[in-house]
């Protein structure tokens, strides 16, 4: 599969629009919704490092973690095969010489079988977050617990967290990363911090009020149900301390962050990270909120083309594959991580001078490449959200009658905006359309159905009905 030069340029103006609109709106939302002066200091030195001195490092740094995985059985056996070691690595560019790892290869491993250190020597066991089968765990020496502290840190910092603040864990604690990674990295900067884990809304609130939280840590879907129960209880956001939220740990859309803010009367700020390189920490974003700053001076990121695993142009979309240079217990040759992104390596105003991911936008796992463009559930998730009267809940068909695929996307109609009049349906289905095509750059059909015509989902919800392999009999 070859990405369509001209599709994703078209794309990528879309986007780089949309971008420069909601930084307007960035701007305007601080005055409004500041209800302190943003700090904007910069916790570390290496993320305003020149790029020749972040370079000579992250080399001496690659070179240093192919040493140590020498010895590890997987690697050292890929190494072998690909005719490498750490004296091979002459320049970054020797990374794509380097064996990739995958899921697939860590759950191989399992429990313990990328470890680089002597058991002995471990510190602290995570796992992955997983839905089926046996999770897969990573470990931490003491240092590398010190390193992930550092970089949560940093982007807390890099989020208006100061020393003075306390900070409400609404994340779960527990194998996941997500709740102990920010835990600690809130003590490094020296705030306080409320564990209260996640779950019991109420009770987040009540501690939210008594203990006048400045900051909230957790997933964005959690915190849009905190938002929903304060509106439910009449509480007005402005009595809140709350300033800002730090929200990781799934996807979630420009929407969604808007709606974030103005219930809860805060700036909300997007990271990045996932265990199997380390857990939160990998990137995250600054004020000016225009793509997450990679921590490149511990994590080396390449974007590549799914199919051909050659490098994507920077600014278009490819999967992320990430090597952690400098853990010590489990450090990751080129991870693919299957989420699907866009790096930017222009200058950004706030002084870091990292290269910057946008947010997920989709998995390459939920990839579909429909008349050779490639498009997310994500992206028609998006589109229907922007029009009023579409639900999120759909259901994309893909069918290839002819030569040509053809998709159809069935759309539930939010109850109070579903009519017998036709001409209302009708427009309502056109907006849609021309939504779903100025996102994904295709026509695509839209079906109406009424509310709740379509199975709900407990889990991982079935998003699309791929039927372009089957015959149709006529
Ligand atoms: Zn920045």
């Amino acid at each position: 599969m070859v990405f369509k030069t001209s599709q994703l340029t078209i794309k990528n103006l879309l986007a780089i629009l949309t971008l420069s609109f909601f930084t307007i709106q960035i701007q305007q939302q601080l005055t409004k919704m500041s209800k302190e002066p943003f700090n904007k200091t910069i916790l570390n030195p290496n993320e305003t490092l020149t790029r020749g001195e972040l370079e000579n490092l992250q080399l001496r740094h690659l070179r240093d973690c192919v040493r140590r995985l020498a010895d590890v059985p997987f690697y050292k056996q890929k190494f072998a095969e690909h005719g490498v070691n750490h004296e091979s690595i002459r320049s970054l560019n020797d990374i794509s010489r380097l064996p990739l790892t995958t899921k697939a290869d860590l759950r191989n491993g399992y429990p313990l079988g990328f470890l680089a250190v002597p058991r002995e020597v471990v510190a602290r066991f995570h796992g992955s977050s997983g839905t089926t089968g046996k999770p897969t765990i990573v470990a931490y020496t003491p240092d590398d617990l010190k390193l992930w502290s550092e970089l949560c840190a940093r982007f807390l910092v890099s989020g208006g967290l100061q020393s003075r603040h306390t900070v409400q864990i609404a994340f779960g604690y527990g194998l996941f990363t997500g709740g102990f990674g920010l835990h600690y990295g809130v003590e490094r900067v020296g705030a306080a911090v409320i564990p209260a884990a996640a779950g019991n809304t109420r009770r987040q609130l009540m501690l939210m009020q008594d203990m006048q939280t400045d900051v909230l840590v957790c997933t964005p879907s959690y915190a849009l149900t905190i938002a929903d129960v304060l509106r439910n209880d009449n509480i007005d956001p402005a009595s809140l301390t709350l300033k800002y939220a730090h929200l990781g740990g799934e996807t979630w859309t420009e929407q969604m962050r808007e709606t974030i803010e103005s219930s809860l009367g805060i700036l909300a700020f997007n990271n990045y990270g996932l265990s199997e390189v380390i857990g939160p920490g990998v990137s995250g974003e600054c004020i000016e909120r225009t793509g997450m700053h990679i921590q490149e001076d511990h994590f080396l990121v390449e974007c590549l083309d799914p199919e051909t695993l050659k490098p994507v142009p920077n600014g278009k979309p490819g999967e992320l594959v990430i090597t952690a240079m400098t853990k010590q217990a489990m450090p990751i040759l080129r991870y693919r991580t299957r989420d699907i992104a866009v790096l930017y390596d222009d200058e950004c105003p706030c002084g870091r001078t990292t290269r910057r991911m946008s947010r997920v936008i989709g998995r390459s796992d939920d990839m579909m490449i429909i008349r050779g463009v490639n498009v997310f559930p994500s992206q028609i998730e998006e589109a229907l959200l922007r029009v009023e009267g579409a639900a999120p809940h759909y259901q994309i068909e893909l069918t290839r009658p002819g030569t040509l695929d053809e998709v159809r996307v069935k759309v539930e109609v939010v109850p109070e905006k579903f009519s017998d009049k036709l001409a209302d349906m009708a427009s309502l289905k056109r907006r849609i359309e021309q939504e779903v095509t100025t996102i994904t750059g295709l026509h695509i059909t839209i079906d109406l159905l009424p509310p709740k015509s379509i199975d709900r989902f407990e889990g991982k919800a079935k998003r699309v009905i791929d039927l372009r392999g089957m015959k149709v009999e006529v």
